[in-house]
């Protein structure tokens, strides 16, 4: 069932049509990653009894797991993306122990592979599910997010909320939320310890760094983030989706509380790096920050260790964005980066 070695029944997704989605539903979308599309249509088709199988967080957050959602509380815990391999088979496992089960899955376009191989070998009903997956920048390793949580635990003491992606101004500007016995921790992704190292690509599962899945897909529907200068003015959050099977397609229509747009087929590159076979190397470093987090050297040490003097580097660059309007920074960065050739 291993994704890697049976794939026949990925495709191409870079000739499917593009759409702009959201969630008419604002504290929904709100609560969401980008437009509130997955949660949206959990609800949907729970309605239609189907339940969901989504990605949640253990009682103490240092665990994901994904968990069969039949009710609406349960559906709630799948929102927001968890930046770390999710166990799969609890969930999966529950939604295969009846035949005649309906079920929504969403996961990792790898996650989503190996599960349609096991629906298809086990010969389940094609109308029983429905398959959602999404762009995958790669997952963290469990050592890495240990540190986090570490981390967390020692700025706010036993977490009761987590939301790695809290919107409070923009959505472009997402920030980690915690919330804990002790306090509470609000910080912009991209300045925290964590944040820096995964969107550095640091640490990731070893799979991820050679991952061809970006621009292939086994489910019925992709899911992702429209970035990009389209939705640049969008406070709220929009997703991008891109039906793969007539089945996805029907689904997005014909759900009431979603709105789609459709947009150019090249959009897709302006939103999404899609790549084909090696998709980042792996950073410098990797293996020695792996080592020292192994061995409890906090992310805050971590960080002093290998990243300062690079954010030095770059300090007359923050500078200049702080103080001059956003249409001259472009024409700064270009001259920036001549000079450093
Ligand atoms: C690890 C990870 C990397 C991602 N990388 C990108 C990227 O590079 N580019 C991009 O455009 N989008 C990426 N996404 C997807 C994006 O963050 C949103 O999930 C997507 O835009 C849908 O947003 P939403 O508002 O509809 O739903 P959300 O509320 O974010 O819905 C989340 C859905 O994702 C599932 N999910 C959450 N965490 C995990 C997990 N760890 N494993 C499996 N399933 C999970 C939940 O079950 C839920 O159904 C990534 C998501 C994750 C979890």
């Amino acid at each position: 069932m291993c994704p890697v070695k049976n794939n026949d029944s990925v495709e191409d997704i870079t000739d499917k049509d593009v759409y702009a989605l959201w969630s008419k539903t604002e504290n929904l979308r709100l609560l969401s990653t980008s437009g509130g599309v997955a949660s949206s249509i959990s609800f949907k088709l729970l309605m239609e009894n189907y339940a969901t199988v989504g990605a949640v967080y253990s009682r103490d957050y240092t665990r994901v797991f994904h968990e069969y959602c039949d009710t609406i509380y349960k559906i709630f815990d799948t929102i927001g993306s968890k930046y770390v391999q999710s166990n799969f088979s609890i969930g999966f496992k529950k939604a295969l122990s009846d035949k005649n089960n309906k079920y929504v899955i969403f996961g990792t376009p790898c996650q989503i592979i190996g599960a349609k191989n096991v629906l298809k070998k086990l010969q389940i009903d094609e109308l029983n599910y429905y398959l959602i997956d999404f762009f995958c920048h790669g997952i963290p390793s469990y050592i890495l997010w240990k540190a986090f949580i570490d981390d967390l635990n020692s700025k706010v003491g036993r977490i009761y909320s987590l939301n790695l992606r809290f919107k409070d101004t923009d959505w472009h500007e997402f920030k980690i939320r915690a919330i804990g016995k002790n306090g509470v921790y609000l910080k912009k992704f991209s300045k925290d310890p964590f944040g820096k190292l995964y969107l550095s690509n640091y640490c990731l599962r070893n799979t991820c760094y050679t991952c061809r899945f970006n621009k292939f897909s086994a489910a019925d529907i992709r899911i992702g983030d429209f970035w990009g200068e389209f939705y640049e003015e969008n406070k709220m959050g929009v997703s991008i989706v891109l039906p793969i099977t007539e089945k996805g397609f029907d689904l997005i229509i014909k759900s009431k509380d979603i709105e789609v747009e459709s947009v150019p087929s090249n959009y897709l590159f302006g939103s999404q790096l899609i790549k084909e076979g090696k998709r980042f190397p792996v950073p410098p470093n990797n293996d020695k920050v792996l080592e020292d987090l192994k061995k409890g050297l906090s992310l805050k040490a971590i960080y002093k260790i290998y990243f300062f003097k690079n954010d030095i580097k770059r300090l007359p660059l923050k500078l200049v964005k702080g103080l001059l309007p956003k249409k001259y920074i472009k024409f700064v960065k270009k001259a920036i980066r001549w000079i450093r050739k």
